[in-house]
């Protein structure tokens, strides 16, 4: 699928993509891209790229061009330009096989009149371009899942790393400040300033992931710094947190993360003690108690 693009030349691809996705999500240095690709809901470049190439390839494959381009192929069969002329070709019958099997089940109009529509330029387009998208789509959701499932056990509990591809996070920011979606992809990813973070203790040489707020573990409780440790656990902010749950009218990790988040971010740009907030974390948006009309899904 890498029609040529030298190994580096991936990389570059991929690293430019990583930057962008930081800069818009506003995540922090060395976050994983395939945790920004399934928050943002953004397929990776590749599949994106193989998907322009092919509807470019297809489109030609069909064009009154086909003659031409046919007659300079080279000679040689092992030349890549056979291989892909091959792939586009077979595309193409797919499209054709799958999208005429999809409209005899609807026993439309399109369906008595396909092999007519199929010779127009813009139905097939639009049918081959549906077809390749799920199919980015499709490999994306293969890529992530793969990836996913070869984490270590320790970072699965955070909420980035949980749910299948497809099921994007971008509805929770609606309604956020910048400084809570900041907050809230920080959370998620587990790409934060807390102890339990790798990327933190090896930045900041802290040598243990214990949480130095309370330092030990309460009726079995994690005492690791993460961020459910803050949010929910720890003693330390206990009296801090009753707000939190009055205001949620719950203690769920998981609704928080997938639901309330504007409590949560809140609260945890005003509580978790990150320096990257010190200048908002005071501002009364972020305080609890708040007005009932602050709170959601009560
Ligand atoms: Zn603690």
């Amino acid at each position: 699928m890498r029609w040529g693009l030298s190994s580096v030349a991936v990389k570059r691809l991929e690293s430019l993509q990583t930057e962008i996705l930081l800069v818009i999500s506003r995540a922090w240095k060395r976050t994983v891209r395939q945790l920004l690709e399934r928050e943002l809901h953004i397929i990776p470049i590749l599949y994106k790229l193989h998907q322009a190439a092919m509807s470019h390839r297809c489109q030609m494959r069909c064009s009154n061009h086909h003659h031409v381009l046919k007659a300079k192929r080279p000679n040689d069969s092992s030349h890549p330009i056979h291989h892909l002329y091959a792939l586009a070709f077979s595309d193409i019958r797919q499209v054709y096989k799958l999208t005429k099997a999809e409209l005899e089940d609807t026993n439309s109009e399109q369906y008595t009149n396909f092999d007519e529509l199929w010779i127009k330029d813009a139905p097939r387009r639009r049918w081959i371009n549906r077809y390749l998208e799920h199919r980015a789509f499709s490999h994306a959701g293969m890529s992530w899942t793969a990836w996913r499932d070869c984490q270590p056990a320790s970072r699965i509990p955070n909420p980035a790393y949980q749910g299948e591809w497809g099921e994007h996070k971008l509805q929770l920011h609606t309604g956020l400040s910048a400084a809570q979606s900041t907050m809230l992809i920080l959370m998620r990813t587990g790409n934060i300033g807390l102890a339990a973070n790798p990327v933190y203790r090896m930045a900041l040489g802290i040598p243990t992931r214990t949480c130095p707020l309370c330092c030990v573990a309460e009726w079995g409780l994690e005492k690791n710094q993460t961020v459910k440790h803050m949010l929910i656990h720890c003693p330390a902010l206990s009296a801090k947190r009753t707000d939190l749950f009055i205001a949620a009218g719950h203690s769920d990790f998981t609704l928080f993360m997938e639901r309330d988040v504007k409590l949560a971010t809140a609260w945890a740009i005003s509580n978790f003690g990150l320096s990257q907030f010190d200048k908002v974390k005071n501002k009364a948006l972020y305080q609890l108690p708040r007005e009932q009309k602050d709170t959601e899904g009560n």
